[in-house]
């Protein structure tokens, strides 16, 4: 078996337990003569999977029986509809931090729907940043505020959630489980699996009943929230192999325990972060610093052709899918919960050896 290190922005890096289980147990699941992938989403082995996978959510981000954790297909993109759709009626206003292109994907659906505000606007600005609290105007009585909490492309991450006055939501998608959070604040998180959760295809949905029991009621039956929350996502087929992968990769986070997990996500950057600050100015880091992301870092070279270069070389020593995303260009090394501290050391050992060679 050889494994590369994987720096991919999305589908990630899963943890590696997580896959030889399934893997171990991929043809014959515990006995049951069937795959995960073959197995009625209605009989007992997978209803335990299924209901494991809500309660390590549940008991990972510190809720209780006030909110339902949801699975729900479409990935984030989906939820960018489905939050306006229930939730920003007719005359009502919703408020949008719009940090980046996620946020900005996000307020481009909600303006398909209703009126979505934009509390604060740093999108465009380079060196990227998330705004400040200071910064931020909300309008009273807004249907909902929304915030997302790393911006994955640019590479930012809010490290603080500010007060809003309207119920709090957020895309999760790239830092979810990865710091400490208060998830009592939220009425909605949501998180697309493939970065810090599972498989792409599945959204991670964490919502308050007293706020979904706000949905709109005339919108079909796949689109509402409620739903979800009666039918224990199980209203239709669920992604039941997505959901397992989720249940596996949660359960390696509760064996590995938070306290050490957010302590290595932040080392891990550091680690990068340092290399970048330490050298001559070779590498710049394309984010403020108060707004450094632990989960995406990014990183310019003096040209594009060292760009090119250092991804090649990079690629050839066994480090994959370094090339920022294709809007941005410059490095990105994602470094979500599952991805290996030696990866990050093998890393930042590549970046000074070729700044030496080529600075
Ligand atoms: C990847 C990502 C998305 C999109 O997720 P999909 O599952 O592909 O729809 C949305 N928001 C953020 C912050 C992301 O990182």
């Amino acid at each position: 078996m050889s494994r590369i290190y994987n720096f991919c922005a999305g589908p990630a890096a899963l943890p590696l337990e997580a896959l030889q289980e399934a893997q171990a147990h991929l043809v014959d699941y515990k006995g049951s003569g069937m795959s995960v992938m073959e197995m009625s989403h209605r009989g007992k082995e997978y209803d335990a999977i299924h209901n494991e996978a809500a309660a390590n959510v549940r008991e990972l981000m510190g809720l209780g029986d006030d909110y339902s954790v949801l699975f729900i297909q479409g990935g984030a993109s989906l939820q960018f509809a489905m939050i306006p759709m229930n939730f920003l009626g007719q005359g009502q206003v919703a408020d949008y931090v719009n940090s980046g292109s996620w946020s900005a994907a996000a307020v481009k659906q909600a303006r398909i729907i209703g009126n979505a505000n934009l509390a604060a606007d740093t999108q465009k600005e380079i060196p990227t940043r998330m705004p400040s609290a200071a910064e931020m105007t909300w309008t009273p009585g807004a249907a909902y505020s929304h915030l997302t909490t790393n911006e994955t492309i640019a590479g930012t991450q809010l490290k603080d959630i500010p007060e809003t006055g309207s119920p709090l939501v957020a895309d999760m998608s790239s830092d979810i489980l990865s710091r400490p959070r208060d998830y009592a604040r939220f009425s909605l998180v949501y998180a697309g699996a493939q970065k810090n959760l599972g498989p792409s295809g599945l959204a991670l949905v964490v919502i308050r009943k007293d706020f979904a029991a706000k949905g709109s009621i005339t919108l079909p039956t796949m689109l509402k929230y409620q739903t979800y929350i009666d039918d224990n996502s199980l209203y239709n087929t669920p992604p039941c192999f997505g959901i397992y992968m989720l249940c596996l990769t949660t359960r390696w986070m509760k064996k590995m325990g938070l306290p050490k997990l957010f302590a290595q996500n932040r080392d891990k950057a550091q680690l990068i972060y340092d290399a970048i600050d330490g050298g001559s100015g070779f590498y710049r880091g394309t984010a403020q610093k108060e707004s450094r992301s632990d989960m995406n870092v990014t990183f310019r070279l003096p040209t594009e052709e060292l760009e090119t270069l250092f991804i090649k070389q990079a690629s050839e020593a066994g480090m994959k899918q370094l090339k920022g995303h294709r809007s941005v260009g410059g490095i990105r090394a994602s470094i979500y919960n599952a991805f290996p501290v030696a990866g990050v050391e093998a890393l930042v050992s590549f970046m000074k050896d070729f700044e030496k060679r080529n600075g």
